[in-house]
């Protein structure tokens, strides 16, 4: 396996952005990070492009993405008060969308800050 070094990368997970991680990878894992937080450097290692998860499930059981996105929309149409949660490691993109979400269902917005 080839060691990849990459200088500068940026780290999304808490919302501080520090880019100037290096980062050391196998082509497969991220094996080693530099200048992370304890964080940023758990966040790094446990990602992988290897395919662990099935693209969606519904109550634990495998199924497709536009299954899920349909039983999702239903889920957030019967809830009274809905609550779109979470919003790290997430794309600036994806925030705003879930946003624009939680305000066309009457929802509320929260994120994993508050803990
Ligand atoms: S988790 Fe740590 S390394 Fe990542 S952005 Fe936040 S402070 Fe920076």
């Amino acid at each position: 396996m080839e060691l990849t070094v990459t200088k500068d990368a940026t780290c999304t997970f808490c919302g501080c952005v520090c880019d100037d991680i290096e980062l050391h990878s196998d082509g497969t894992k991220i094996t080693n990070t530099k200048a992370a937080c304890v964080l940023g450097k758990s966040w790094f290692l446990n990602h992988t492009a290897e395919r662990l998860y099935p693209d969606a499930l519904i109550d634990g059981k495998e199924a497709t993405v536009d299954e899920a996105v349909e039983a999702a929309a239903e889920y957030l149409y019967l809830a009274h008060l809905p609550l779109v949660y979470g919003l790290s490691n997430i794309t600036c993109e994806a925030q705003r969308e879930s946003v624009a979400l939680a305000e066309l269902i009457g929802g509320v917005v929260d994120s994993h800050t508050s803990l």
